[in-house]
């Protein structure tokens, strides 16, 4: 059936594509949109997972859940290959499946691999199915009438709120341009940027390539320092200054990459993963000379 509508889509091809693992719709989709980045749905992965491992691993259904999920979300495909080996040493009664089944298209649906490219967070870092879900809804909810009324409702106090004094021209540029749901997670962005602090990390004196630096710490990056120094290598990317993002009272520190051409790409993966900016960026924005915020920042979708 979902091979058949395939057959009649026209136009430009989608980005990003979501299947579940149907051998016939992999194929055609390869044959049809081979530019299209392939994603597998975690719905149904989650549902995959639990009908053919729940029976053959209960009672330890519930622990082996938590750690495929802390897999899935590993910071790099290093970090991936290491959790996985403990996973199936660990299960060795699901190694099978894992190897034969999940293993193989690790690069479609793990975050290690999709954690940097956009999927509008259908393929981003998720602590476990539930926040799939979670995201989703948040997304279908975007287009709701509740949503633009609120929206509305925000602009309306424009002129009461710090943040509309902080960030006038992007705010400006959203209204003007984003779609309600961009705008209202912007906005919500900005607001959680000020209760962080940003300083420029300094490249020492006798290092010439930031790939030589590996001393970055952050409990709760998506993607793991080196992984991105590696993918802005492999992209010729001209790093304009790397920054330092940190919660004035948490201290939960991301690391942040400006590049000359004025995009930017932070570890927490939001702005790659889901298309608009994170708070980040926003705190980055506002205590930083040089970053400038542009509409293409906003991924169309
Ligand atoms: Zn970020």
């Amino acid at each position: 059936m979902h091979v058949k509508i395939l057959k009649y889509m026209t136009g430009r091809p989608p980005e990003v594509f979501a299947s579940d693992r149907s051998p016939s719709l992999i194929a055609a989709t390869q044959k049809r949109m081979p530019l299209t980045l392939k994603i597998y749905c975690l719905h149904h992965l989650d549902g995959n997972v639990q009908q053919n491992l729940r029976p053959v691993l209960d009672p330890l259904w519930d622990p082996f859940k938590i750690d495929f999920w802390g897999v899935y979300n590993a910071t790099s495909p290093t970090a991936f290959d290491a959790g996985w080996t403990a996973l199936t040493k660990k299960y060795p009664s699901a190694k099978a499946y894992l190897v034969r089944e999940l293993y193989p298209c690790r690069e479609n649906w793990a975050v290690a691999w999709l954690g940097f490219k956009f999927t509008c967070a259908l393929g981003g870092p998720k602590v476990t199915a539930t926040q799939l879900f979670h995201a989703l809804n948040e997304r279908t909810q975007a287009q709701t009438a509740k949503e633009q009324e609120l929206v509305r409702q925000s602009s309306h106090r424009q002129h009461d709120t710090n943040l509309e004094r902080l960030f006038v021209e992007p705010l400006a540029l959203l209204r003007k341009h984003a779609c309600p749901y961009a705008l209202q997670t912007c906005h919500r962005e900005m607001g959680l940027s000020v209760y962080y602090g940003v300083d420029v990390i300094q490249l020492p004196s006798r290092v010439r390539n930031w790939c030589m630096r590996d001393d970055f710490t952050n409990d709760n990056r998506f993607i793991a320092a080196d992984w991105l120094m590696e993918l802005v290598h492999k992209q010729a990317l001209q790093i304009k200054r790397i920054l330092r993002v940190s919660h004035m009272s948490t201290k939960t520190t991301h690391i942040m990459v400006q590049f000359t051409d004025g995009a930017y790409f932070c570890d927490c993966c939001m702005g790659s993963n889901l298309g608009l900016p994170c708070l980040h960026f926003f705190a980055a924005l506002t205590r930083v000379q040089g970053m400038g915020f542009y509409i293409t920042h906003i991924r169309t979708r």
